[in-house]
């Protein structure tokens, strides 16, 4: 029912945010919104929603949050794009006492009935993603586990956590593994921004300041797909309310390079740039994509829109935010 407690944990956040803007969109009218961070640091903020800054990793924070909920949504983690998950894995565990908090408090409130848990595509098996040419990753390639260290053994710790409380306590946990998202309301400077965002900024930055040299991640030959903040949300919305106990792949299956990302975005700002490759940088995995058979299967829908589409109204809504921060160029 529309008046349904919905938590979203992580509500200050990039995701959490788009996910609280579409439940306000579909009638949602009784939403709270938990995150660590001050207010004024959420990406996006609503008057109608209960607001609460408290510390997930606590457990009365969790069951204060959990109170009366009909629906748990955790998005809230400690985590970052690879500069910051390569160089802070102790901190990217603990994000562990979040989702254990959250199951507890959820199980023991009583009234919960679907508690979503957000996965990373870092749980697969590293010797998978090797090779730049890559097979897509199926929901089957996280076993035998050799996740990202740190953030990935977390995730792919706290998915059987979720599985164990439905099996156990019949929590009803449903689980995706996000393969990069992106989009409007994101970070996008500051060291914890992914790809898209790095790359939309240093072109913006280049073009404004004239100086048309751009620094990319190692050799720009790694591939990757990135689902647009809109196909998420429907995904996380759709898998949430199925029968779909395992946890599903939610991505984009369309595959690029950096190199190939870099093309789209100087496309998208009219210019071209001299291109300096920092072998040394953390750069992650060589190649991955997402196998959407098994979504397309079950749900009869996947990710699709396009990077090109979902890149242009990100550079428009990351350029707009340069220009407050550093005004427009001289
Ligand atoms: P985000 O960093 O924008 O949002 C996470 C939010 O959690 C932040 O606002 C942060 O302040 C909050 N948080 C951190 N620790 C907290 C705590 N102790 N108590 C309360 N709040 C806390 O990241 P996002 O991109 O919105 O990611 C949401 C979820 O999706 C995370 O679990 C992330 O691991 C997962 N995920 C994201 C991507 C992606 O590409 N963005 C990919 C795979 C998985």
């Amino acid at each position: 029912m529309k008046n349904d407690l919905i938590l979203v944990a992580g509500g200050g956040g990039f995701i959490g945010g788009h996910l609280i803007a579409k439940l306000r969109e579909l009638g949602h009218t009784n939403i709270r919104s938990v995150d660590i961070k001050p207010t004024e640091e959420w990406y996006q903020v609503f008057d109608d929603v209960d607001n609460v800054v408290a510390d997930l990793k606590l457990k009365d924070a969790c069951e204060a949050a959990t109170k009366d909920a009909v629906e748990v949504y955790n998005l809230a983690a400690d985590m970052g794009g690879m500069g910051f998950i390569e160089n802070n894995r102790a901190l990217c565990m603990l994000s562990v006492l979040i989702n254990t908090h959250l199951l507890e408090a959820a199980q023991a409130a009583g009234t919960v009935q679907r508690f979503f848990y957000a996965s990373s595509a870092c749980v697969y098996n590293a010797d998978k993603q090797k090779s730049e040419d890559v097979i897509p990753l199926k929901e089957a390639d996280a076993y035998p586990a050799m996740p990202e260290d740190g953030y990935g053994w977390e995730k792919l710790f706290s998915e059987r956590m979720c599985r164990h409380f439905r099996e156990d306590f019949d929590l009803q946990t449903r689980v995706a593994r996000f393969h990069n998202v992106y989009g409007p309301f994101g970070t996008w400077d500051g060291g914890r921004e992914k790809a898209p965002a790095a790359v939309i900024r240093k072109v913006i930055t280049a073009k404004e300041t004239g100086d048309l040299n751009i620094e990319i991640w190692g050799d720009g030959k790694q591939t990757r797909s990135f689902m647009y903040i809109d196909d998420c949300v429907e995904g996380i919305l759709k898998i949430t309310h199925s029968d779909i106990i395992e946890p599903l792949n939610l991505g984009s299956d369309e595959l690029t390079t950096i190199n190939g990302l870099v093309d789209i975005v100087e496309d998208i700002a009219g210019v071209k740039l001299e291109r300096h490759y920092k072998l040394d940088a953390p750069k992650g995995v060589n190649g991955r994509n997402s196998d959407n058979t098994l979504i397309s299967e079950l749900l009869g829908w996947a990710p699709g829109i396009k990077l090109r589409e979902g890149m242009a109204k990100t550079y428009e809504w990351i350029h707009a935010e340069y220009l407050a921060k550093h005004g427009a160029a001289v």
